[in-house]
C-alpha cells in the first residue's frame, strides 16, 4: 500500500523502533487533536471576559476571533507590539505591527539590521498559545486606532494576558465547557486505538505523560477511546503502564519533585514514594525518577508530543529520550502544497530564468566599467577621438544596461507576485509553517534539529511496522546535491 504524503512519518535522525522499549506520549494536541477554531474562539472569549472583568474598555469586547491572525513557529515582540516570521538565519522576513504589515524598511530598521536574540521574545509553540497571541495583536491594534483608551504598555498588556489566559485555564471556565460537549472541541480519530495496539503487539510499554490534570484527561481520553476499547480492556487507562497527569513539562525533565499518587474519585494528590503501578494514576513527579522506576532509560525511549520545546526539545536535549513531534498543520498544508506544485515549478523555473538575466546584466556592467576606465585614461593622455569613440559606446552601454534591468526589475515584481500568491493559497496571511518566501523557517529549523521523527498524526503510526527502521536520508550539503 502506498501512503499518502500526509499519512507518512519523517525522518530527520535515524530511527530503530525495534531499540525502543517504551513510548511515551502527550495528549493535547497529541493524542487528542482539537478542533481549533472551536476550541481557540472559546479561549479567546473566556479570556477577553477577564480582561473586562479587570476594568479593560468595555469596546474589547467586540473584539473578534479570527482563525488565520496567528500560525505557531511565529515569534511575539511583546514590547513592542509585533508579530515575527523568522527564517532559519533569524532574519525577519514578514511582521505585522497589531494588524499593520511591515514594510521592509521597517522590519531592516527593527530587527534585522543587528542581530536580534530570538531568545528574549516569545514563541508560539503551541496550539493553545494561538488565541492568547491573537487577542494581543487586537489589543494592540484598538490601541492604535484609539490612542490614550489603554494607559498601559503593549509589554503590560501582554503580561494581564499571559494572567488572565492561565486564569481561564486554572478556574475551569474553558476545560468545563470541552468536558460538557468534547465533540465539538476534540476530534477522535477512529484509528488511535488500533495504532497503539500495533505498539503494544510490539511489545513496547506506553505511557501517558500530559500536563492536564486527572479530571480533565479523564474526560477526554474517555472520549477519544471510551467506545473503541478492545474487548478485554476495562477502560482506556489499560493501554498505558504508566498514567502520569499535571506533568509540568519541561520541568519535568529537570526537577527532583516527587510523585503524587492521584485518587481517581477526589482528583486530588497524596505523596508517592516506590515504584509505580499499572493502573494508578500519578501526578507532577520528574524524568529520573520515572526512568528509576521503570528501568528504561534515554534513547530507549520514544516520546511523542507536539509542543517543540515543552515535550520535543526539553526530552532529548535534558534525557536523551528519541522524538516524535506532531505537526497537525502538515495534513492541510501537504495537500495545499500538492495543489500549488504548478505555482512551485513555475517559481523555480523563473529563478532559474532571473539567474540568467542576472549574469547578463554583470556582464554589461562589468564591460560599462571598464570602457569608463578606458575614457578616464584616454582623456588624461588629451585622445580626443578615441574618447568621443568611447563615450558613445558608453552611452550605448547606458541604453543596454537600464534596459536590462528595467527588464530585471519587472522580472522580479512577477516572481515576487506568483510567490506571494501561491503563499496566500497556503495561509492567507503567514504562507506556509516551514517556509517563510521559499528558505526553512525558524520553525522548521527547530523541527529538523530536535524532532528525530515527525508526523501530521499520531495515528499514523499504525502504518508502520513497531520494529521499523527509520533511516535518514537528510544529511545532504548543497555540495552534495549540486
Ligand atoms: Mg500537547
Amino acid at each position: 500500500m502506498s501512503l499518502k504524503k500526509w499519512q507518512k512519518i519523517y525522518v530527520n535522525r535515524s530511527l530503530n523502533m525495534g531499540s525502543i522499549k517504551s513510548i511515551g506520549f502527550d495528549m493535547d494536541h497529541t493524542l487528542a487533536p482539537y478542533n481549533h477554531i472551536n476550541f481557540e474562539a472559546l479561549a479567546f472569549e473566556k479570556t477577553l471576559d477577564k480582561f473586562i472583568a479587570a476594568g479593560y474598555p468595555k469596546e474589547l469586547g467586540k473584539l473578534q476571533f479570527d482563525p488565520n491572525s496567528v500560525i505557531r513557529g511565529l515569534l511575539v515582540d511583546h514590547e513592542k507590539g509585533n508579530l515575527l516570521k523568522v527564517d532559519a538565519h533569524k532574519y525577519v522576513k514578514k511582521a505585522f505591527h497589531g494588524k499593520r504589515p511591515l514594510d521592509k524598511d521597517e522590519r531592516h530598521k527593527l530587527y534585522n539590521s543587528e542581530s536580534f536574540k530570538a531568545e528574549n521574545l516569545k514563541s508560539v509553540d503551541t496550539f493553545f498559545s494561538l488565541s492568547e497571541v491573537q487577542l494581543f495583536v487586537e489589543i494592540v491594534d484598538f490601541m492604535d486606532r484609539h490612542p490614550g483608551r489603554i494607559e498601559k504598555s503593549y509589554a503590560e498588556i501582554y503580561h494581564d494576558l499571559r494572567r488572565y489566559i492561565d486564569l481561564s485555564h486554572a478556574d475551569g471556565s474553558i476545560k468545563t465547557k470541552v468536558m460538557a460537549t468534547p465533540s465539538h472541541y476534540i476530534k477522535k480519530d477512529k484509528h488511535l486505538c488500533s495504532a497503539l495496539i500495533r505498539l503494544l503487539s510490539g511489545g513496547k510499554s506506553l505511557f501517558l505523560l500530559t500536563n492536564s490534570d486527572w479530571e480533565y484527561t479523564n474526560a477526554v481520553m474517555t472520549y477519544l477511546l471510551g467506545d473503541t476499547l478492545p474487548d478485554d480492556y476495562k477502560s482506556w487507562q489499560d493501554f498505558f503502564d504508566l498514567v502520569i497527569v499535571t506533568g509540568q513539562k519541561p520541568k519535568f525533565f529537570t526537577s527532583k519533585n516527587d510523585f503524587e499518587e492521584i485518587d481517581p474519585q477526589t482528583n486530588k494528590g497524596t505523596l508517592h514514594k516506590g515504584t509505580l503501578e499499572k493502573g494508578r494514576v500519578y501526578a507532577k513527579g520528574n524524568a529520573a525518577k520515572l526512568q528509576e522506576a521503570t528501568g528504561v532509560i534515554g534513547d530507549e525511549i520514544l516520546y511523542v508530543g507536539d509542543h517543540i520545546y515543552g515535550d520535543i526539545i526539553s526530552s532529548k536535549g535534558l534525557v536523551n529520550w528519541r522524538t516524535m513531534l506532531i505537526v497537525e498543520e502538515l495534513e492541510y498544508e501537504l495537500l495545499k502544497l500538492e495543489d500549488t506544485q504548478d505555482e512551485l515549478e513555475k517559481i523555480q523555473e523563473s529563478l532559474r530564468e532571473r539567474e540568467v538575466l542576472d549574469e547578463e546584466l554583470q556582464k554589461l556592467r562589468s564591460l560599462r566599467r571598464s570602457l569608463d576606465f578606458q575614457l578616464k585614461k584616454t582623456t588624461e593622455l588629451e585622445d580626443k577621438k578615441k574618447s568621443s569613440h568611447l563615450i558613445r559606446e558608453l552611452e550605448k552601454l547606458d541604453d543596454k544596461v537600464s534596459d536590462k534591468e528595467g527588464v530585471l526589475k519587472a522580472f522580479n515584481k512577477t516572481i515576487k507576485n506568483i510567490i506571494e500568491n501561491r503563499e496566500k493559497k497556503i495561509h492567507p496571511v503567514w504562507g506556509e509553517l516551514m517556509k517563510v518566501n521559499l528558505e526553512k523557517s525558524r520553525f522548521a529549523q527547530q523541527v529538523e534539529t530536535y524532532a528525530c521523527i515527525y508526523s501530521g498524526s499520531v495515528t499514523n503510526l499504525r502504518f508502520y511496522s513497531p520494529f521499523k527502521q527509520f533511516v535518514s536520508f537528510h544529511d545532504t550539503l548543497p555540495h552534495d546535491i549540486e
